[in-house]
């Protein structure tokens, strides 16, 4: 974060200062959680229903805070008065990053692969200059002010996912942090019960292009026509990435190795290269042309872009993350979202890189779908019987539909079963899991990770 005074706090965020003394500097950092405080910092106290942050203000300040932003005032405490602190979080990261004029920001959002995406977006632009893109999610009203304060002046990316919960949404995180690039990866039924349907999804979403300045860059995948459409609501210059004829930033020939990684040829403007990933999954052709449309619009040579997203990694846990256990089971982590889309990218993943051996489907309820919720599920379960999983253990009453939509499949050759929690999965793959087993293990959070913590629990 960059150095402010208290009154420089106060004007940023329309705030009162009680008890404070405005010349003092907060250096940084702003924490919500009074045990990350360290001297410097500014805390703010959320009025919460089981944890009120103010009650930790005092403790706040001992550790080494400047000031404490919050509601109310809290005796003996030096305080910067809001109405909404959340909102005064905001204000005050728009205040930083207007500061910074040296700072470029890239927002990216979309239904599935914003948090992967914008890690591998954050290595590249690491290689250019200073970034801050931590890893997580960070992708609403809390969490995008939280990381965008934690730019300072030596800082040159910003790297920002902006998740759309409705209409309004990516709009009110780009007042905040207004993006100068603009990555839209795709729109999917992520969140559909709350909208609709996919075209008031790709609206809610467009919202990151049209916040764009004339002098910006929107970065569209034209593979995704819903993507591609929304070209016409900015004012900026856009560059499209994909496999389709048309994109700036293609990838041909593509290919899958053993272990379902991809290799391509990378073609720019610039020239073509070719490119062998290290990530697991076909979706990560998509992710890496994304990240590299970015990168090569920042000034990454070419020959230095394609070793680069060879050597991309994951960063952000439990997203595609494959480990080996020491009895020869192949795990992959894919447990901490689910959507119909990501999961039939992670299914095809599993069948792909379980060709020739025994596969295994863990998989759980996903939230958020509303009138799709049963439809969404039995498709799921149908893709899994098509690709031919061996093994499919649906996790919970409420993704029932999933192994109802697989044993509809006919002449499935696998089999399914529908177990009330994660304990009783975790007993079957105890009790089936063989040396050279493939297991997918993925849902909508609701503690689906369990599973995959008791099979890590001896792996490597
Ligand atoms: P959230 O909305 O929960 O923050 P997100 O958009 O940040 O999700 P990630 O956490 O990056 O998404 O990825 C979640 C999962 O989505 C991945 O593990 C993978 O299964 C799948 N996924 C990643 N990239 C893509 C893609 N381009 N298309 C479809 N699915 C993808
Ligand atoms: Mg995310």
């Amino acid at each position: 974060m960059i150095a402010l005074s208290l009154a420089e706090v106060a004007a940023a965020v329309d705030g009162r200062l009680v008890a404070a003394d405005p010349a003092s500097t907060v250096t940084g950092p702003v924490e919500f959680d009074s045990r990350k405080v360290v001297t410097g910092a500014l805390f703010v106290a959320f009025p919460g229903e089981k944890v009120d942050g103010h009650d930790y203000a005092a403790g706040a300040i001992e550790s080494g805070a400047v000031a404490v932003l919050g509601t109310r005032e809290v005796s003996g405490v030096p305080m910067v008065l809001v109405a909404d602190a959340l909102t005064a979080m905001g204000r005050l990261a728009r205040a930083v990053v207007d500061r910074l004029p040296e700072l470029t920001v890239i927002g990216l959002t979309g239904s599935s692969g914003k948090t992967t995406t914008k890690d591998l977006i954050g290595q590249l632009t690491a290689r250019l200059g200073s970034t801050v893109a931590p890893p997580g999610s960070f992708n609403n009203e809390l969490g995008h002010p939280y990381t965008a304060l934690r730019a300072g002046t030596d800082t040159r990316y910003l790297v920002m996912e902006k998740g759309a919960r409705g209409v309004g949404h990516v709009r009110y995180l780009c007042d905040v942090v207004p993006p100068r690039i603009s990555v839209v990866l795709n729109v999917g039924t992520a969140h559909i019960g709350e909208f609709g349907s996919a075209e008031t999804i790709a609206l809610a979403k467009g919202e990151l292009v049209e916040a764009l300045p004339p002098d910006g860059l929107a970065v569209l995948n034209a593979d995704d026509p819903l993507v591609d459409a929304m070209a016409t609501r900015t004012v900026a210059r856009v560059v499209r990435y994909g496999e389709t004829a048309h994109a700036d930033v293609r990838a041909v020939d593509v290919t899958m190795d053993e272990r379902d990684r991809a290799a391509y040829t990378l073609v720019t403007p610039e020239g073509t290269a070719p490119v062998r990933l290290g990530l697991t999954g076909r979706h990560q052709v998509s992710n890496t042309l994304a990240a590299a449309a970015v990168a090569r619009e920042l000034g990454m040579p070419l020959a230095e872009l394609a070793t680069a997203l060879g050597e991309l990694k994951l960063v952000s846990s439990r997203r595609m993350d494959v480990f080996e256990r020491p009895d020869g089971v192949t795990v992959i982590d894919d447990s901490y979202n689910a959507n119909p889309a990501s999961m039939a990218v992670a299914l095809r993943a599993l069948a792909s890189l379980g060709r020739g051996r025994r596969t295994v489907a863990v998989l759980g309820y996903m939230a958020e779908l509303g009138p799709f919720e049963r439809d969404g599920h039995a498709e799921v379960g149908q893709l899994a019987a098509e690709l031919g999983v061996d093994r499919l253990l649906v996790v919970g009453e409420p993704a029932a539909p999933i192994h109802e939509g697989a044993t509809s499949v006919g002449n499935w050759g696998g089999e399914s079963v529908l177990l009330t929690d994660q304990a009783a999965a975790i007993e079957v793959l105890w009790s089936e899991l063989r040396p050279g087993d493939v297991v997918l293990v993925k849902g909508s959070r609701y503690r689906t990770w369990e599973v995959v913590d008791a099979l890590r629990a001896d792996a490597t």
